[in-house]
């Protein structure tokens, strides 16, 4: 089964592209063959994933207009085991031209990616902090939306108009969109607002919430500043065990759901033994079903731990191209 998965919050900063970059390296790690779509004009994806956006020639704002075919913006992300499609400001203008459009300016990401959808077993897309055409394009092209959500006190505000965005794509144009989970981002489990805003989540939308907790980590904020994954940056931090056991959790629940996400030759050529073995701790962690706990734990241990913690250990991988 492949999957299209857009990760979207209109809200600004409430970890959009932390997960979809360190998402992305976890799911590579597994052995999934991943694709990173960037498709916010700030182009912080292409950034913390050590692609230079000021000196980009081609990247999603052409793939997006079809003047260039996907497989020909391609960047393979070493470190990080996964291929990005990148972008810089240049699709701000890729976006007011689409509103100019008079038909199909919404399935213009769903056509450009079509060719290439086969080629990987995920594909996710880091949407701009708006409810704007590029994520309509997003969400219409997409199988599943996964949204991370700070928990603070207007976060469920924001969630209901995402909510009827999603359902107006739905009735449209994109009928199987589904509810991938809702993620907790940043979580301070001595925040009590964080506790009950969490507990509310819980209430209303059951299943849908990931257990996998992201914590507040340090190392998830200064990853981005050298241009790599949390897990190429320091692999034993919270912030890199919460991702990995994100990517167990969603590998297991499509396992019990059906045919799951396969790993593959081609990704199994790709891998990266020490990430790999802990994404396999990640994918433990979530069978057992402690992980909630022991994120819990580790996030209020975390200020003292990060401090303190080796800063630059890098999981070892042959070295591969950059661009593809
Ligand atoms: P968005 O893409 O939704 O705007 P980002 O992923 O860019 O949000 O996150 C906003 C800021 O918060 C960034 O500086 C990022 O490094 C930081 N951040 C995100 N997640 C965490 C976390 N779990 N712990 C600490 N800092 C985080
Ligand atoms: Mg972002």
């Amino acid at each position: 089964m492949r999957r299209v998965i857009a990760i979207a919050n209109q809200k600004g900063g409430v970890g959009k592209t932390t997960t979809a970059v360190n998402l992305a390296a976890s799911l590579a790690a597994t052995k999934r063959r991943v694709l990173l779509v960037d498709l916010d004009p700030q182009g912080n994806a292409t950034m913390g994933s050590g692609i230079d956006k000021a000196t980009l020639e081609r990247g999603s704002c052409e793939v997006l207009l079809g003047e260039l075919e996907l497989g020909a913006a391609l960047i393979k992300v070493d470190p990080g085991g996964y291929t990005l499609l990148p972008a810089n400001q240049d699709l701000t203008a890729a976006e007011v031209r689409l509103l100019t459009m008079i038909t199909g300016r919404e399935t213009k990401l769903r056509h450009a990616l079509a060719p290439l959808r086969e080629s990987f077993d995920v594909i996710l897309v880091d949407c701009p902090p708006a409810l704007n055409m590029l994520t309509v394009n997003s969400l219409v092209a997409a199988d599943s939306v996964l949204i991370p959500l700070q928990c603070e006190y207007y976060a469920l505000e924001g969630l209901t108009a995402l909510l009827g965005t999603i359902e107006q794509i739905r009735e449209a144009v994109n009928p199987q969109l589904e509810i991938e989970g809702i993620l907790r981002t940043m979580f301070d489990p001595r925040n009590n607002l964080a506790n009950e805003v969490s507990a509310q989540l819980i209430m209303y939308f059951g299943d849908k919430v990931f257990r996998t907790i992201i914590p507040r980590n340090i190392r998830l904020a200064e990853a981005p500043s050298f241009g790599r994954p949390v897990l190429f940056h320091d692999k034993e931090s919270r912030g890199a065990l919460a991702y990995l056991a994100l990517a167990g959790e969603m590998i297991r629940r499509e396992e019990d759901e059906g045919p799951g996400i396969p790993a593959t030759e081609a990704g199994a050529q790709d891998g990266t033994p020490p990430a790999e073995s802990a994404a396999n701790a990640g994918e433990q962690a979530v069978s057992n079903g402690s992980e909630e706990a022991a994120l819990h734990s580790r996030a209020a241990a975390d200020s003292s731990a990060d401090s303190s913690a080796a800063a630059d250990e890098v999981p070892s991988s042959a070295p591969r191209e950059n661009q593809a």
